[in-house]
């Protein structure tokens, strides 16, 4: 059986937050969508130069943590099993025997950078594009890719911020799901 519609959302979640899992819900809620798959990046290439992100089994446990039992929401290890860096056009290229389309779900944040991913042009024909709100970003859609809005009260909140202030356990709680923070706390360094 192949699904209908897919809403794609890929991301380096470390950690994992409520402003994803609100934009999950968000997604949801919207209807577009028969499956949501959440990949985690095996090798996230624009931040893996960063140095720091925690190795990809974490990540995954993570969001496996965070997001497993939302409505409709499926998460994925395809992009961590694939050797190299984790190219989205890849996994919808995979994705797409799956299912007859293929939406990325993207924060406003990346909306603008969509023509600097791999192989942007070809991309931009396979895909149309979901994109949830992050405060202080106005989304600027890029020109020629098919895009729309998924409608959600802003989070403000990123994993940088958390990896960043070092919150303790109690205030972890406000930013992530329970489950995610021993796995979070575990790997500190
Ligand atoms: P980092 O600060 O390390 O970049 P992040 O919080 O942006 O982390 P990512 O793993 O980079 O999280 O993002 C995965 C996806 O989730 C991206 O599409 C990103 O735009 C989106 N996203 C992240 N935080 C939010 C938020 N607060 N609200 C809506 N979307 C978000
Ligand atoms: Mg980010």
């Amino acid at each position: 059986m192949t699904l209908r519609r897919l809403g794609l959302f890929g991301g380096t979640f470390d950690p994992p937050h409520f402003g994803h899992v609100a934009a999950l819900r968000a997604a949801a809620r919207s209807h577009r969508f028969n499956r949501i798959e959440v990949t985690v990046a095996g090798d996230p290439y624009q931040k893996s130069e960063r140095g720091s992100v925690r190795p990809a089994p974490v990540r995954l446990a993570m969001a496996k943590a965070a997001f497993d039992g939302l409505d409709l929401v499926v998460v994925s290890d395809r992009e961590i099993r694939r050797a190299g860096p984790s190219y989205t056009i890849d996994t919808v290229r995979e994705l797409l025997n799956e299912a007859d389309e293929v939406d990325l779900i993207i924060g406003a944040d990346l909306a603008s950078q969509l023509d600097r991913w791999h192989e942007a042009a070809l991309l931009r024909s396979m895909v149309r594009v979901g994109v949830v709100p992050r405060p202080g970003r106005a989304p600027s859609m890029p020109a020629g890719w098919i895009t729309y809005e998924i409608a959600m009260e802003p989070v403000d909140l990123s994993s940088t911020y958390i990896r960043d202030t070092h919150p303790d356990h109690e205030n972890l709680r406000e930013f992530v799901p329970e489950g995610v923070i021993p796995l979070f706390e575990g790997f500190r360094g």
